[in-house]
This record gives C-alpha cells, sequence and structure tokens, in this order.
C-alpha cells in the first residue's frame, strides 16, 4: 500500500472578493481571498494598518465580544469564525484573507455567502501532505453547567445543546458529521442570534452598529422578529457553526467529536487552548483521499 495517495493541503484557485458591514462598527469593509503556500495556514492581513498579518491560530487569540477576536501588536480582526468555519468544511488549508477595516464582514449572520465565495474561487490541491489533528485521549473544559468536552474519534463530529431562558430556545440540540455537504446543507445558512434586550444593551456600548433584521435572528419577549427560521432549530445549528469556525485556531483540521453543552466562544477557545497544552493528547496524522480509503487500508503510520 506505498502507493496510497496521501490527503493534500490546499489553497484557493483565484483571488475573489466581497464587500459587506462590520456587525460591531457598522462600517464598510471589503473582504478579499487570496490564494496562499503550503503551511501559510489562514493569514489575516489589515490593509488599512500597513498590511500588518494576523495568523488565524489560538496564539493571536484576543478577546472574546459576543465573537471571537485576533489580535497582534495591538492590531484586531473580529468576528472571524463563520468565515473559519467555511475554510474548515471546505478544506481549504492556506489563504490570505485581506480586510480594510478591524471586523469580517457578517453578510447575512451566516456561513453561507463565505462558502459562495470560495466556490467562486475555486479549490486548488497542492503537492505538500496535510496533518490533521488527531485526539488519542478526552479533554474537556467547564464553567458551571457549561461545558465543552473533546473525545477521540475517527472523523469529526460535533454535537450542541442549548438551553436559553426562552420560550423558543428552552432546549435545542443537535449533532452532525462534520464534511462539506453536511455543513453547507445543514450548518452554513444557519444565522447568528441574539435577544432584543441585549441588542438595546449592545448599542448603548457601542456595540452591533451594524447588526439588522438582515444580518441576525432576533428574538423578542416571546418570538422572532423576523421569520420565518431557515431551520426550526436554527439556533442551535449556529452554535454548531460558531464551535467549528473556534476549532479552527488549532491551526490544523481536527478529528475528535466535541460535545458542547450550553458553551460559546469563551468555552470554545479555551478548549482549544487546552488541547493545544496537552500535546500527550493528540497526535499528528496524515489521511488517506477519500477515493483511496475505499480499499482495505493499513492503519496510518508515519512516512
Ligand atoms: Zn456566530
Amino acid at each position: 500500500m506505498r502507493s496510497r495517495r496521501m490527503q493534500k493541503q490546499s489553497t484557493l484557485k483565484e483571488a475573489t472578493s466581497c464587500v459587506g458591514i462590520g456587525l460591531h462598527s457598522g462600517g464598510k469593509v471589503t473582504l478579499t481571498l487570496k490564494p496562499a503556500p503550503a503551511d501559510s495556514g489562514i493569514v489575516f492581513v489589515r490593509l488599512d494598518q500597513n498590511g500588518l498579518r494576523i495568523p488565524a491560530t489560538a496564539r493571536h487569540l484576543s478577546h472574546i465580544n459576543h465573537a471571537t477576536c485576533l489580535a497582534r501588536e495591538g492590531v484586531r480582526v473580529e468576528t472571524v469564525e463563520h468565515l473559519l468555519a467555511a475554510f474548515h468544511a471546505l478544506g481549504v488549508d492556506n489563504v490570505i484573507v485581506e480586510l480594510d477595516g478591524p471586523e469580517v464582514p457578517i453578510m447575512d449572520g451566516s456561513a453561507a455567502p463565505f462558502i459562495y465565495l470560495i466556490h467562486e474561487a475555486g479549490i486548488r490541491s497542492l503537492t505538500a501532505v496535510r496533518s490533521v489533528l488527531k485526539l488519542t485521549s478526552p479533554i474537556s473544559v467547564s464553567d458551571g453547567a457549561r461545558s465543552v468536552a473533546a473525545y477521540p474519534c475517527d472523523s469529526l463530529r460535533l454535537s450542541y445543546t442549548i438551553n436559553f431562558d426562552h420560550p423558543l430556545l428552552r432546549h435545542q440540540e443537535y449533532s452532525a458529521e462534520i464534511d462539506e455537504t453536511s455543513f453547507v446543507d445543514e450548518i452554513a445558512p444557519a444565522r447568528t442570534f441574539g435577544f432584543l434586550k441585549d441588542v438595546e444593551l449592545m448599542r448603548q456600548s457601542g456595540l452591533a452598529l451594524g447588526g439588522s433584521l438582515d444580518n441576525a435572528v432576533v428574538l423578542g419577549e416571546t418570538g422572532v422578529l423576523n421569520n420565518p427560521l431557515r431551520f426550526p432549530d436554527e439556533f442551535v445549528r449556529h452554535k454548531l457553526l460558531d464551535l467549528l469556525g473556534d476549532l479552527v485556531l488549532l491551526g490544523n483540521p481536527i478529528k475528535a467529536h466535541v460535545v458542547a453543552t450550553r458553551a460559546g466562544h469563551e468555552l470554545h477557545t479555551k478548549l482549544v487552548e487546552s488541547i493545544l497544552d496537552t500535546p500527550q493528547s493528540w497526535e499528528f496524522v496524515t489521511e488517506p483521499t477519500p477515493a483511496a480509503s475505499a480499499v482495505p487500508a493499513e492503519v496510518a503510520e508515519p512516512a
């Protein structure tokens, strides 16, 4: 089986861009995605800050502000998670993400516009082999009744349970094996959501200035202000999308079953840091290409 083909890293075929608004600043921002060489990873570039580069890794995690924020040398990039989730699901390992402002545009609050953008650019295979972070023993983080735990698994599976004090959100759960099809059809279209009372508070502190019924599902006291929902359980599906985006900060694709209960960006990113701090709980593996995996293959061993 020496000739079996291992999965290769990928990047975009060509550059592509779109314009949207920043959820918090309300300002217009241009997002441009460009091809990048093997082993360079996902790197944000702030064109309006002398082209400062901010790699999308846990090392550059900054604060959590209802969204995941990266920073380097005092320069930020906010709301990275929906775009990062789209890269993971479509298998884009290396890409330059140019921005002319501090936020990834919110678009419609989901990852669907980013899927469209990446498909428009096309995906190109590189010659370098892709290393996948495969969990070998469980790791978990928690905060009271909230938790995120990762267990060894032969694929990437995410399970999420939410439980808010709101008539529509008493209990929703969702579990999915993440591949391109499941993500594009079942998860990417799920929009971000917020509570009307929080939106008002956030605006008073200068946040969510770009938020509108066009880019978030807004929950009033008893129902949704902007029906119809895209899925009856759109809320929990969006949480799964956020979790996937935050896992990208590991710096490599991951194979594990990640189970989140009433969590958020804070705990998702804590899990990422905890995994990186526990190298004895995982190993890097290479994977056969899907075609090669259809034939009986030996257990993967280092080349
Ligand atoms: Zn989100």
